[in-house]
């Protein structure tokens, strides 16, 4: 497979070289009090977990330590498969601030752009393949993980094959077109005793952890109504919204793309699996952009303890915002899950709490989280599972609008932990 012409490029989409790019939103970094660079050696692990706040799922998070990385031998070693956007701004600069993963090797259809992207990281050119000669990963011992970050039609594939070459997999979102393709996947890991994760990084943002946190120790009261709209205008003059609105591609519209941090911020904020879903779609007439894929779609689902959560998605505007609606207190964030910046408040009948929490690099984390799950053999809050739920949950979303009707979508799916 090649890459598709004009799709590889080194400038993302505001036109900024790609290293200033990630510098100038690194000022987090700053006086995030080592919470970010923050490390702990595995061995001293267990102990720094005592005294640790809980991560989305109720488990001490090791990642709010303040230790200093593991010795770089020791790291996970990662390929990572597509040079596109995210790649090049979010994930690869991130390896510096990580402290159990560093960037091994490149797999991309454009060798000049993989070469100078090496040369950027210190990735040897040996350990540069493209999508024919990917499998000969197999073969180079430095590559433990995989990190797939291609259009979601590939990623079952790319995934795959990484688990058949002996590697463990961590895929972006939407894990993958359908339920059989994510089944397929989880069972490719599972046959070859390799772990996978999917890439959902606001599992490992301090923000939404802490609104989890206040949430299920119940300074909210009792929670009634959740509320997500992750949206964001899309532009296929931009290389990297092409894909996004051809549905052989993506797998849908706005909502297989953005909707699905608020379809998962749902299942998280409320902590429980939905058992009903009715939802409506809107594409506007005469939009070009829309000839293949949906605008917006808003949604509605019923949780077993009667919480109700409305949800929308476009790619017509820019929005992203959470709040939780509960008998004693109302919870906001606004910015919910972005990038960089996250606002979070709560606020009861008589005051507002602006909640402050230093940021913290969630790209690092996720991958640190993924390769302390490697090191330790432990378990993974995001893993192949909890994706193809977000999948066939978004399958039923589509199914709602298209009939008109209520989906039942009480499989009975629990969540890690
Ligand atoms: P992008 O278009 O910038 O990158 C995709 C890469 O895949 C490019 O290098 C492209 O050349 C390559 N590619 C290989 N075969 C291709 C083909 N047939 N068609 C198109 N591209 C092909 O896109 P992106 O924004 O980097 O998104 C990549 C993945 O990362 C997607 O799954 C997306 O959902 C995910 N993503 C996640 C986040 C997040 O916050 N978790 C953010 C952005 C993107």
């Amino acid at each position: 497979m090649t890459e598709k012409p004009g799709i590889e490029k080194d400038q993302d989409e505001r036109g900024e070289p790609l290293r200033v790019s990630f510098l100038s939103r690194r000022r987090f970094l700053q006086g995030a009090g080592g919470g970010l660079l923050a490390a702990t050696s595995l061995s001293t692990m267990a102990a720094a977990q005592e005294r640790l706040p809980v991560d989305a799922i109720g488990r001490p998070d090791p990642q709010m330590t303040t230790e200093p990385p593991i010795e770089p031998e020791r790291r996970v070693g990662y390929a990572v498969v597509g040079l596109g956007q995210y790649a090049l701004n979010q994930i690869i600069p991130s390896f510096a601030e990580s402290r159990s993963s560093r960037l091994v090797a490149l797999v991309s259809g454009n060798r000049e752009k993989a070469e100078r992207t090496a040369d950027l990281y210190g990735v040897s050119h040996d350990a540069i393949y493209d999508y024919d000669s990917y499998d000969r990963i197999a073969e180079n011992d430095e590559i433990e993980a995989v990190y797939v970050i291609l259009p979601p039609a590939l990623h079952a594939e790319y995934s795959i094959r990484a688990a058949r070459a002996g590697k463990h997999v961590l895929c972006e979102k939407p894990m993958a077109m359908n339920a059989e393709e994510c089944a397929a996947m989880i069972q490719a890991a599972s046959e070859a005793g390799r772990k996978l994760m999917i890439g959902y990084r606001e599992h490992y943002e301090p923000h939404n952890l802490e609104a989890i946190r206040r949430i299920r120790e119940g300074e909210l009261g009792t929670v009634r109504v959740i509320q997500t709209d992750t949206s964001r205008p899309i532009n296929p003059d931009v290389p990297a919204d092409q894909w996004r609105v051809q549905r052989d591609l993506a797998g849908g519209g706005s909502l297989f793309d953005i909707g699905i941090y608020g379809v998962n911020g749902a299942r998280y904020l409320s902590g429980e699996e939905p058992v009903e879903i009715r939802a409506m779609t809107h594409t506007p007439e005469g939009d070009a952009r829309f000839g293949d894929v949906e605008d917006v779609v808003s949604w509605q689902m019923r949780f077993p303890s009667g919480i109700t959560a409305m949800g929308s998605s476009a790619f017509s505007y820019q929005a992203n915002r959470f709040s939780v609606e509960g008998t004693e207190a109302s919870l906001q964030m606004q910015p919910a899950t972005d990038y960089y910046e996250h606002n979070l408040s709560i606020r009861t009948q008589d005051s507002v709490e602006e909640v402050q929490i230093d940021e913290a690099n969630q790209f690092a984390r996720q991958m640190d989280h993924f390769s302390e799950a490697i090191l330790n053999d432990s378990e993974i809050r995001s893993p192949g599972e909890e994706g193809m739920q977000d999948v066939r949950l978004m399958l039923a979303i589509y199914e709602a609008a298209r009939t008109g009707q209520p989906v039942a979508v009480d499989w009975e799916y629990g969540r890690p932990g």
